[in-house]
């Protein structure tokens, strides 16, 4: 049987390769768009024509998101703890994820690729400093995650029970979760996490659903690009 912890075919990589983000599943396209703006009418289309691109940029430009919800999009998402922590903030989608309670194969710990340093003015912002040497710091981190990994075994050995003994593992143990989210709630997601506010580890995986999506929503990414948006 398949393990969950493995990307699906149709999958971006992240952080260094450390973290992914696959597409599972989807339901709808463009076309459902303008058909369940246009349902009074009672027609379907399949295709979408020049009229039906025009439609979709008003409904867009004018907030008109309700026909946007019939797109669902269903990610399952391989990222560190904190990762987590801030995308289930978005209230909005639907998850499901692995439970520690449950396995402790495949536990896997991120160690930053590149290690920012704090922005003075911003205790949200952090930046590169190509004269910061991280190398050292990054093998502590590394070593820390092996040490909190080796005490949640030793809890386990001794008769802890794993909700317990989960306790000690580190923010930056990877975890692997589903989201699901229609279209109008997943542009609100990207427009605040693909953008210079968020944390840049969460950004990755903004901009890789972006690639995900692309080809399934291709005028609406046009659109969002044309209106201010980051590219695609
Ligand atoms: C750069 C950044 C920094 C952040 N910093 C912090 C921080 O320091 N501390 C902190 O606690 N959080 C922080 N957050 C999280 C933020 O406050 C939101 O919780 C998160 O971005 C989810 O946004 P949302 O509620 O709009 O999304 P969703 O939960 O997906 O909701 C989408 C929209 O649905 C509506 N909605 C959903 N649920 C309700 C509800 N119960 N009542 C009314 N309307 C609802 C709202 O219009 C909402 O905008 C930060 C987020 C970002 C992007």
């Amino acid at each position: 049987m398949e393990h969950l912890n493995v990307p699906p075919p149709q999958h971006v990589k992240v952080l260094g390769g450390q973290g992914w983000i696959g597409l599972i599943d989807h339901l709808g396209s463009e076309a459902t768009i303008v058909n369940a703006a246009r349902v009074s009418f009672g027609k379907l289309k399949q295709e979408m024509e020049e009229r039906d691109v025009k439609l979709l940029d008003y409904l867009l430009a004018n907030r008109h998101t309700s026909p946007l919800e019939h797109v669902v999009f269903t990610f399952s998402v391989h990222c560190p703890l904190f990762v987590r922590g801030q995308w289930h903030r978005h209230r909005t989608w639907s998850y499901n994820e692995i439970s520690r309670r449950y396995t402790e194969i495949d536990m896997e710990f991120y160690v930053p690729p590149e290690l920012r340093r704090q922005s003075d003015d911003n205790r949200q912002a952090s930046f590169s400093d190509p004269n910061f040497d991280g190398a050292a710091l990054r093998g502590e981190i590394d070593a820390h995650n092996q040490k909190s990994l080796a005490l949640y075994n030793h809890l386990l050995e001794a008769g802890v029970c794993r909700e317990q003994a989960r306790g000690v593992l580190p923010q930056n143990m990877m975890v692997t979760f589903w989201g699901t989210v229609n279209l109008g709630n997943l542009i609100h997601f990207l427009d605040l996490r693909d953008s210079d506010h968020a944390q840049s580890e969460i950004r990755e995986y903004a901009q890789a659903i972006k690639l995900l999506i692309k080809p399934i929503v291709p005028h609406v990414a046009d659109y969002l690009i044309r209106n201010g948006g980051t590219e695609w």
